[in-house]
This record gives C-alpha cells, structure tokens and sequence, in this order.
C-alpha cells in the first residue's frame, strides 16, 4: 500500500476510478473485485464509460469479499469542442433517467464504431465492425475496442500507434465522441442521487474551463489520477479546498498494459476522502 505525498503517511486503500469489461477494461467485474482484494484496497468504484452495468452485479461479490463497492460512471461529455469526461459517485442505478440516457450512449456508441470503421475504410484500412462489437462484449463500445482490433490485423503495433496514426481526437478516422454538454451530465447524476466530480483534469481540461465547470455545479474534482504528477496533484486538491470542492482520486485501471498493474493498487486515495464524499450526500 502506498504512502504518497498526499496520503501524508496514512494508508491509501481506496480506488475510485476503475473499468471492467463493461467498457473498455479486460477484466470482468468479479476480476476486479478479487483483485482488488488481493491488493488490499478496502472501498472500489467500478466506473465504466457511459453504463452502470457492472455495478449490480459486482455488489453482492464485493459484499462477500468484505469491499466497500461505490456505484460509479464515467460520462462523456463535450465542452468547446473538448472531450470532458464527468465521473459520478454513488448514482442510484436503478434511475430510470440514467438508465434511459446510457441506453441513448450505447446506441450512439455503437454508431460511432461504425463511422469509424468506414472512415477507416477509406483510408484502406479494412476492419470488421463484428470484430470490434466482440471485443466489446455488449458493452460500452469504444476506440480501444477499435485499437485492439487495429493492432491484431496488423495494421497498428501498440494502442498508442492506433490513436496517434487512426483514433486520436486530431487523427483522420475519429468520430467526435457523445455531444452533450457537462451540465446536462452534471444534472443527471445529481438527480439520479450522485456527486459529480471532473475525472483527470490535467490531461486536457483548460484552468477556465475547469472554473466553468466548478459554477455550474460541478461536486468534486479527480485529484488522484496516473497521469497526474505530485505538482498537479497539490495543484488540484488546492483548488478543490479553495472552492470547498471534494477530491477523489483513483487508479484509471483497465488492464493489458505494464503500467495498469503497477498502478492498481497503489494510484490510491486515503478512505477519508471517501468519508467526506458519502457526509456531503449523509451517508454513514
Ligand atoms: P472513447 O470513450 O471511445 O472516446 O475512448 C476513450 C478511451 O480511450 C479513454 O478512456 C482511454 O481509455 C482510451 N484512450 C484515449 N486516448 C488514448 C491514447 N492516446 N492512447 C491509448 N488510449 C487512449
Ligand atoms: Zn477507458
Ligand atoms: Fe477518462
Ligand atoms: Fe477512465
């Protein structure tokens, strides 16, 4: 278990941030949940892209293995033309307008892969959509779906060939990503009884932006993120305390990559954070 900087010698034992095969991680709920066990982390929160279908059925596993499970969601979002990505804690899943709007994404999802894949055709890049929709696994389908499948036709080596040369948000093949906007996001989760919070604000999210967002009721800020170093990390939680923000923080795990493994585990909150989370919302 690590004790980082912002842990300030105290155990950091919680991981908010983390996707399974109802997106676009390799391991199933269940997996997760085992290893996060293994690992030693006492609270997860399973937050796919845009569903909340993993939850159900992790909660009776996580309640067996004695984990804290965090029902969670990372929504997309489009602010200026720049991806946002809202990340939402403790949603009621069984919210009818949730439910209703994810549906809306997977749709949309499953017709963006498909623009993609004859973007892609165009370039003489020939894949098949069927393959793609396999690697998904009924699930949120999204561009590392569409990565792998580059990578074992050959086309591509490594995922980050794909997105620099095919998938990335400036390259040829891409297909902008859900359209709408943060507050809409931001409204839903709060009304299916969430907290929203600004998932890795430092890979892409301008500080006016972040201000934006922060007036429109925005709950929390990702302090904790692999792509956040230490200065980003102080910069973010200064900024959430300033505005009597909370901060949340987690691994970003998916799985198949070297870093994934070293992170899991260890790119990891202190379980107050959580306790100040579940106080805004009167949880015990
Ligand atoms: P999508 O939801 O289809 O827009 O895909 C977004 C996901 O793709 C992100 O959550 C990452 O998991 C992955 N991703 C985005 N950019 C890159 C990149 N440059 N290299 C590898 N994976 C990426
Ligand atoms: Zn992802
Ligand atoms: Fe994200
Ligand atoms: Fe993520």
């Amino acid at each position: 278990m690590p004790y980082d900087a912002l842990c300030e010698d105290q155990l950091c034992d919680v991981d908010l941030h983390i996707h399974t095969t109802c997106s676009d991680g390799v391991l199933s709920p269940k997996e997760i949940v085992e290893k996060a066990k293994q690992a030693g982390l006492k609270a997860i929160s399973l937050t796919d892209h845009d569903t909340i279908k993993a939850i159900e059925p992790a909660l009776p596993i996580a309640a067996a293995h004695g984990i804290e499970l965090v029902p969670g969601v990372e929504m997309s979002a489009t602010h200026e033309e720049i991806d946002v990505h809202i990340l939402g804690y403790f949603v009621n899943y069984k919210h009818p307008g949730l439910i209703d709007y994810l549906e809306e994404c997977r749709k949309h999802r499953l017709r963006r892969a498909e623009r993609m894949v004859n973007n892609l055709e165009k370039m003489g890049v020939k894949i098949d959509v069927g393959d793609i929709l396999q690697k998904a696994q009924n699930g949120s389908v999204g561009r590392p779906h569409i990565a792998a499948v580059l990578q074992e036709s050959g086309y591509v080596k490594s995922y980050s060939e794909a997105f620099g040369k095919y998938l990335g948000a400036h390259s040829a093949a891409y297909v902008k990503s859900i359209e709408t906007s943060p507050a809409d996001v931001i409204k839903l989760i709060n009304e299916a009884g969430g907290l929203s919070f600004l998932a890795h604000p430092g890979r892409s999210i301008p500080d006016d932006m972040l201000k934006y967002l922060m007036n429109i009721g925005l709950d929390g800020i990702e302090v904790i993120h692999p792509s956040h170093d230490e200065d980003q990390q102080r910069y973010y939680r200064e900024i959430a305390n300033e505005y009597f923000m909370l901060f949340s923080g987690g691994s970003d795990f998916h799985g198949g990559r070297p870093i994934d493994e070293e992170n899991f585990g260890k790119v990891a909150i202190r379980y107050d954070w959580l306790q100040k989370i579940k106080a805004r919302l009167c949880i015990a």
